[in-house]
């Protein structure tokens, strides 16, 4: 996995200058269609940002914002008043692909078999990254309130009234019982299992793209003469000429041919 280093030393957090003993590590998404980092990076490394993060996780890797003992401002405030995960967790932002939109909390036109593939990227760098920093810290994922996300900090009182990742992750047939199964099976140097349900989503986006492509192909030379004989006489509507016919498709052209008579 592509770690790589990009502190915010523009942001006051860093200013801040105070430092945590690591004890968990809390998963976030951004909340916004921004899979760029580039954009993170520029918006948060400025004066009066009230957030920010250890890492950012994107499709291609990770990229360090504090150093991983900084504390980080994106747990919020407790609505009980309790001591903020800000003090004891590292976190770590996962960037959402494009696309979609938000309304009170929950992800709108959210296609989640287009995004299969770029979901299963981040999901693999989030859980190498955490798996390695529950190494070098010696954490136990699997241990309550060490490796949660950010809906769940609230539940157990350490964070502000969040849905991530609860409201994200279930869209590809995962939770955060499989992200700390799969952390913990990454430190001790294991592959998580790829569900069926991202299997399927992945399979059925590069059918789709396939088919986009072979629509979007043109005429072969040898057979332009009679395809186009074939629009004229109206058998075909002229559209997709590489694409495979159904049997419902040759039947309805037979149909025509025989009207033609
Ligand atoms: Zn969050």
């Amino acid at each position: 996995m592509n770690l790589t280093e990009h502190i915010l030393t523009g942001s006051d957090c860093w200013k801040t200058g105070r430092t945590i003993t690591p004890k968990g590590v809390m998963i976030h998404s951004t909340g916004v269609a921004q899979p760029d980092p580039e954009v993170f990076l520029k918006s948060w490394n400025r004066p009066g940002v009230e957030a920010c993060a250890h890492a950012f996780v994107h499709k291609d890797g990770v990229i360090q914002t504090l150093p991983w003992n900084w504390r980080g401002w994106h747990a919020g405030a407790p609505r009980g008043g309790g001591v903020s995960a800000n003090n004891t967790h590292i976190s770590l932002e996962i960037l959402e692909p494009a696309g979609h939109t938000y309304q009170g909390g929950v992800m709108i036109g959210y296609d989640a078999d287009k995004n299969a593939a770029y979901f299963a990227a981040v999901y693999r760098n989030a859980v190498e990254q955490a798996a390695m920093l529950c190494t070098r810290y010696g954490l136990d994922p699997l241990k309550p309130g060490v490796v949660v996300d950010h809906a769940e900090g609230c539940a157990l009182g350490i964070a502000s009234n969040h849905a991530d990742v609860g409201h994200w992750f279930p869209r590809h047939g995962k939770n955060m019982d499989q992200f700390r199964a799969d952390v913990a099976r990454e430190m001790k140097g294991g592959q998580e299992e790829m569900t069926q349900e991202t299997f399927n989503q992945m399979f059925r986006a590069a059918m789709e793209d396939w088919q986009a492509e072979q629509a979007a192909q043109p005429v072969s030379a040898w057979a332009e003469e009679a395809w186009k004989a074939a629009k004229t006489r109206g058998l075909f509507d002229g559209t997709a000429p590489r694409t495979a016919l159904t049997r419902e498709q040759a039947a309805l052209v037979l149909e025509r041919m025989e009207r033609q008579k």
